[in-house]
């Protein structure tokens, strides 16, 4: 059995808990160094990043967590938290930091107020032939990537919208809010055999 943590400083933390719970994993709250301790991976949830940020370092959790992420521990960031997880962010507030580990360029608010949110059908090719329902809010894009991610979803405009590097996992939109699982049961067979090999 695995324990999966939800950084739960800021954000749509009950969403991914109760996704996580109905796969039947032991889900935790991360709140600090020591919760990060006792979980085999970890989701980001969507929240604003910039705040996440600020919360991330006045916890002390910056450190830990990118020496978790650079030890590989699976993570899945959605929205704010493909954010976090970001090498690079187009578009921040002054001073923004990300996490970093995911080998791409992300653009905060790349949707304008024009179009703040929406709600779109995406083929996601590694996730079967069921498009996903997925959920843009106040949405990050994927600008550019490294040669180690996989691009899983494009929007028709061709803007990238889910990514995989490894053992992170990262998605413009929310899967949580819909009920759908497909992201998080991708996501546990990270888990999973990441917490295989260190045992
Ligand atoms: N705009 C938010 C940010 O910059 C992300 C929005 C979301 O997570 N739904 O972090």
């Amino acid at each position: 059995p695995v324990t999966v943590g939800v950084l739960a400083l800021q954000g749509d933390v009950r969403e991914h808990l109760t996704v996580l719970r109905t796969l039947q994993v032991e889900a935790v709250e991360v709140r600090r160094a020591a919760d990060l301790e006792r979980v085999d991976g970890l989701v980001i949830p969507g929240g604003e990043s910039s705040v996440m940020d600020k919360l991330v370092r006045l916890f002390d959790l910056q450190g830990p967590l990118r020496r978790r992420i650079a030890e590989g521990m699976p993570v899945y960031g959605t929205c704010a938290g493909l954010i976090m997880l970001a090498d690079t962010i187009e578009n921040p507030i002054v001073g923004q930091q990300s996490l970093g580990g995911l080998d791409a360029v992300v653009r905060r608010n790349a949707f304008g107020s024009q179009l703040d949110s929406f709600e779109t059908d995406l083929a996601v090719p590694a996730l079967g032939d069921e498009p996903v329902h997925a959920t843009f809010i106040r949405a990050p894009v994927v600008e550019s990537v490294g040669p180690s991610v996989e691009v899983l979803a494009r929007l028709d405009d061709g803007r990238i919208v889910a990514v995989e590097q490894g053992p992170l996992l990262g998605t413009s939109f929310h899967p949580e809010v819909e009920g759908e699982d497909r992201f998080h049961r991708r996501f546990l067979e990270k888990v999973r055999t990441a917490a295989a090999s260190r045992r």
